[in-house]
């Protein structure tokens, strides 16, 4: 799989939101995330949703291709609640890298927050 385009406002380098909303997904990402791995799963598990039920945070998400090979998973909501903070928490501590950023969301850079999850070696 190519890897994916940078994505650096500070360098004034921007790529698109990969979640489908701005057309293609381009190289290196894909659109929502896994349905039977990854952290998707594990919340649907958490909080007794059906399969095409996702937590109210998971706006504007996707997934990246890391050069390791692992998956980052990735949304874009405008504003992270209780709910969501607890959600990132717990999936802390079931083995996730969790991480928020301004600077990284691709969908509406200054206003989105990027977060991401990833899988960490264990
Ligand atoms: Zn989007």
């Amino acid at each position: 799989m190519t890897a994916a385009p940078i994505h650096d406002p500070e360098t004034g380098q921007y790529a698109p939101c990969p979640c489908g909303c701005q057309g293609a997904t381009g190289p290196g990402a894909a659109s929502h995330w896994h349905q039977r791995k990854g952290p998707l799963p594990l919340l649907r598990a958490r909080h007794g949703l059906e399969r095409w039920q996702a937590p109210r945070w998971l706006d504007h998400w996707y997934r990246l291709r890391l050069p390791d090979g692992r998956w980052c998973y990735v949304a874009e909501p405008y504003d992270l609640g209780a709910d969501a903070l607890e959600d990132l928490v717990w999936l802390g501590q079931q083995g996730y890298e969790v991480s928020i950023t301004a600077w990284q969301a691709r969908h509406y850079p200054g206003h989105a927050l990027a977060v991401r999850i990833v899988e960490t070696s264990r």
